[in-house]
């Protein structure tokens, strides 16, 4: 089978601390309006927790999913300042984003804590989006492929059932928001590292993206390359028209 076919183009919009009542409206409105532009590709949203209710309010029916940026690794209980899986269902999420580079380096998450934020979204029926990638120190140091496949080993451990229901993001943390991208044949590269490991336990279908400073006039060029299958945007996703052309190209 070649499973190129059967992946489906994502392409997900990550809000970061981002927003107020008044520009996410702006924001929605536009991408409700816009979307028609958008084909054969999966379209969503992650967002700050507060604005789930009007993302969720404002994107239902429009075919543009949602979500959320984090996710506690615990059920319920006495976790002052976190947010259950739970939660997040309760408010439509279809998506989280797990162990985002600012979430690693920022918050000292750890690959093992990223796993199971994991699977605490899949046991409440959403999609974890797990996040990996080297800094510029590991990428000069050739440490890339070493790293990555540190940061997924607990992840994949969970087996191919838990994996196949999830998306992996490939963001190499010195392109995050510095305008500095991978070029397609150096994302290429590491995706097809990624595939390989998805292949060896079973689930080559498994979506990869790439994230990092991914803009409308750079997303057909990753795209165009086999292994790549959507992206994670950050601040072009703060941008109705950028986003909605990143999606449709
Ligand atoms: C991100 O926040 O996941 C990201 C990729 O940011 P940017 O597109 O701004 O580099």
């Amino acid at each position: 089978m070649n499973t190129a076919l059967v992946r489906k183009r994502l392409v997900i919009g990550n809000w970061k601390m981002h927003g107020t009542q008044a520009s996410n409206a702006m924001l929605l409105t536009g991408l409700c309006a816009g979307v028609a532009v958008v084909h054969d590709c999966d379209l969503a949203v992650c967002v700050p927790f507060p604005y789930l209710g009007q993302v969720s309010a404002s994107l239902h029916g429009s075919g543009i999913s949602w979500g959320a940026q984090d996710v506690s690794k615990h059920e319920q209980g006495a976790f002052t300042g976190e947010v259950s899986s739970s939660m997040l269902t309760d408010f439509g999420c279809r998506w989280v984003l797990v162990g985002h580079s600012e979430r690693r380096t920022l918050h000292g998450e750890t690959d093992t804590l990223v796993a199971e934020k994991a699977l605490a979204a899949l046991k409440a029926g959403i999609t974890p989006v797990v996040c990996v990638g080297e800094t510029l120190a590991e990428q000069e140091a050739g440490r890339t492929n070493e790293v990555i496949q540190r940061q997924l080993a607990p992840v994949l451990a969970l087996g191919a059932d838990s994996v196949a229901k999830m998306v992996i993001a490939y963001e190499p943390v010195w392109a995050i928001g510095t305008g500095l991208t991978a070029t397609p044949e150096q994302a290429q590269e590491v995706h097809a590292f990624i595939r390989a490991q998805l292949s060896e336990l079973g689930v080559p279908q498994v979506r990869i993206l790439y994230g990092g400073s991914v803009k409308a006039s750079n997303a057909l060029s990753l795209f165009a390359m086999s292994d790549i299958d959507g992206a994670l945007v950050g601040g072009a996703s703060l941008v109705t028209e950028e986003f909605l052309r990143i999606a449709a190209a």
